[in-house]
């Protein structure tokens, strides 16, 4: 028998769902803030979003200027409905303005995965939150490829094209990553309100992603049921769902996925921390194992919801996924990762070699 808890944080581990701002850690976020406070940003937002920001518990403190330590800012990140983290995500996005503060972003979040053994990462980006702030995709790009270059850790990128702002914005936006795009953008996926924009109208940007060689996932099977992540496997022809922890509820769509061997990119914490299910308990992910979908595990916005990817491993494995699927998990990590296969091999390598030592060793 291992001990999982001290096991987990030493295994060789991939992430497929992880937000760049999301993964951002406090303490480049704390000081972020310290820097634009001093720069009296804080003016700037007061008089665009006063009224909205003051509604939240969490936030309000944060409008007063005044120099903060990271201690303090972790109440930054403390809430209880989604209305909330949605509102303490769009906060944070006033903290980061220029390149400069993008690359930092860029360098600790990768650093910071890294030094949880995670060894293969496909960070999400939004261009559209940053691009809002003035900074400029070539730039934005340019940050990418130098943190896809960052030894210790393979990264490759997936481009989120925010649904929210609708397809043209989405085909337009993907035409200039296409010409801009360098070796590490591998894929692209639609973040944002899923129940306000499903999967299907977005055919056309799938399609011109398709065509250029871009990798596809999509978050679906989320905050809407089954029917959207039908739509995204037969409409947009996705290789790989975000979340679709909802396809629970579709015994034929889990027959579907379990066939087609989609994969799905399971991210526990977050479904409970934004309201998908009142507790872990009350989570798929043991269901769906059990049901033989192919279920990577993922943090999501670990700083957002306080969880690291080792942490996600132990609460599946307390929601009684045994020992052996929790090392399916991990092998599905890679599996499903959109790297050529004689890479994937070599990581599979990797994970079984350190099982074993760890097995030994414990
Ligand atoms: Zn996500």
């Amino acid at each position: 028998m291992l001990n999982l808890r001290e096991v987990l944080p030493k295994m060789p581990k991939a992430e497929l769902h992880v937000h760049l701002k999301g993964a951002m850690p406090v303490e480049v976020f704390t000081a972020l803030l310290n820097k634009y406070v001093a720069e009296n940003v804080l003016e700037t937002i007061l008089s665009e979003e006063r009224d909205y920001y003051s509604e939240h518990d969490n936030i309000r403190p944060f409008l007063s200027p005044r120099h903060w330590s990271a201690e303090e800012v972790l109440s930054l990140f403390c809430y209880d409905d989604f209305d909330q983290f949605l509102a303490t995500w769009l906060f944070t996005g006033h903290f980061i303005r220029d390149a400069e503060d993008f690359r930092r972003l860029v360098t600790a979040v990768i650093e910071n995965q890294r030094s949880q053994n995670v060894v293969y990462a496909e960070i999400t980006v939004a261009p559209p939150e940053y691009l809002h702030r003035g900074i400029a995709l070539e730039d934005m790009i340019g940050c990418l490829e130098e943190g896809a270059a960052i030894p210790g850790i393979r990264v490759q990128w997936i481009i989120d094209l925010v649904r929210n702002n609708g397809v043209p914005h989405g085909v337009d936006l993907l035409k200039r990553v296409i010409q801009l795009r360098t070796p590490s953008i591998v894929g692209i996926t639609l973040g944002g309100a899923e129940h306000r924009y499903p999967p299907a109208q977005f055919a056309p940007v799938y399609d011109l992603a398709r065509n250029h060689g871009l990798r596809l996932t999509v978050h679906a099977g989320e905050a809407s049921g089954p029917e959207s992540v039908w739509d995204a496997l037969r409409v947009l022809g996705a290789e790989r769902i975000g979340h679709g922890v909802r396809a629970i509820e579709d015994e034929s769509l889990i027959s579907y996925i379990v066939e087609q061997d989609i994969g799905l990119e399971v991210c526990p914490t977050s479904n409970v921390r934004t309201g998908i299910y009142p507790s872990l308990e009350a989570h798929p992910v043991k269901a769906l194992y059990e049901a033989g979908a192919p279920v990577t595990i993922n943090s999501d916005d670990p700083t957002f919801f306080g969880t690291t990817m080792a942490e996600e491993y132990a609460y599946v494995h307390a929601l009684g996924v045994p020992e052996e699927g929790i090392l399916r998990m991990i092998e599905n990590g890679f599996k499903y990762a959109f790297l050529p296969e004689d890479e994937v091999r070599k990581y599979l390598d990797d994970v079984e070699r350190e099982w074993g030592r760890l097995r030994l060793e414990g």
